[in-house]
């Protein structure tokens, strides 16, 4: 077992495992994506910390226990059509990847887009990269079985809503400074809203994000 792989079990067992994440599904998939190759070459020997860790533009590859939570808590299925806002690094949407059909994951940076694309290849037509501002979704694949948003929203974006399929499940970080982690799940009652867990994230851009016109407007 190389260097690499060791810490990447040990990640899972310690990081994850031992604090509660217990889908089988999150947990195989976190043993198998790389993340030493999503990280700068400066850090790779932090890979596998407990920590979020920088990836330039201001903004991070999250906590590889929050993406292992986040993950699970999206209730993915082989065949789920998932939707990532915040596609930073690649890591997660290739972690996203390896249990549902399709993912679809937007990026408002365009220079870290263009790398994810590039890093994901080896993916295929599992994992389309789309350079903008996910705080309106990508209504061109909607609906999606679940929506994860890897950046701290004012609200819960409306177009995030709309474009969640029936069944589907929807997770963020709601707030500003500590977050709530929030789930949105649309049942035949209606959407049941849960808070799972303080987090802290960096801020959701564009017209549904901090300053956007569309949470200013409401
Ligand atoms: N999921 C990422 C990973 O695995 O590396 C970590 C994401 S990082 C914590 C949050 C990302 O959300 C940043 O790359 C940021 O540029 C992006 N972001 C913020 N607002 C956005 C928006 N409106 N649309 C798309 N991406 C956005």
């Amino acid at each position: 077992m190389s260097d690499f792989e060791q810490r990447r079990h040990l990640m899972v067992d310690r990081q994850l495992v031992a604090r509660g994440v217990d889908d089988v599904r999150v947990i195989e998939a976190m043993r198998r994506v790389h993340r030493h190759d999503f990280v700068p070459a400066s850090l790779v020997d932090r890979a596998y910390d407990d920590t979020p860790l920088p990836i330039g533009h201001d903004v991070t590859i999250s906590q590889p226990y929050i993406v292992g939570f986040m993950t699970q808590a999206l209730e993915l299925h082989p065949g789920d059509r998932v939707l990532e806002v915040g596609t930073g690094s690649g890591y997660a949407a290739a972690v996203l990847a390896e249990i549902a059909d399709q993912v679809v994951t937007v990026e408002s940076i365009a220079p870290l887009a263009e790398q994810a694309r590039e890093r994901l290849t080896a993916c295929g037509d599992r994992i389309e990269v789309v350079s903008g501002d996910g705080s309106v979704g990508h209504p061109a694949r909607a609906p999606y079985d679940a929506i994860v948003v890897t950046a701290a929203a004012p609200d819960i974006p409306p177009p995030l809503l709309d474009q969640l399929d029936h069944g589907g499940r929807l997770v963020l970080p709601v707030g500003d400074g500590v977050e709530q982690l929030v789930r949105v799940r649309r049942t035949d009652e209606g959407d049941v809203h849960e808070r799972l867990l303080a987090v802290c994230f960096v801020p959701l851009t564009g017209r549904y994000g901090h300053g956007g016109d569309g949470h200013r407007s409401g």
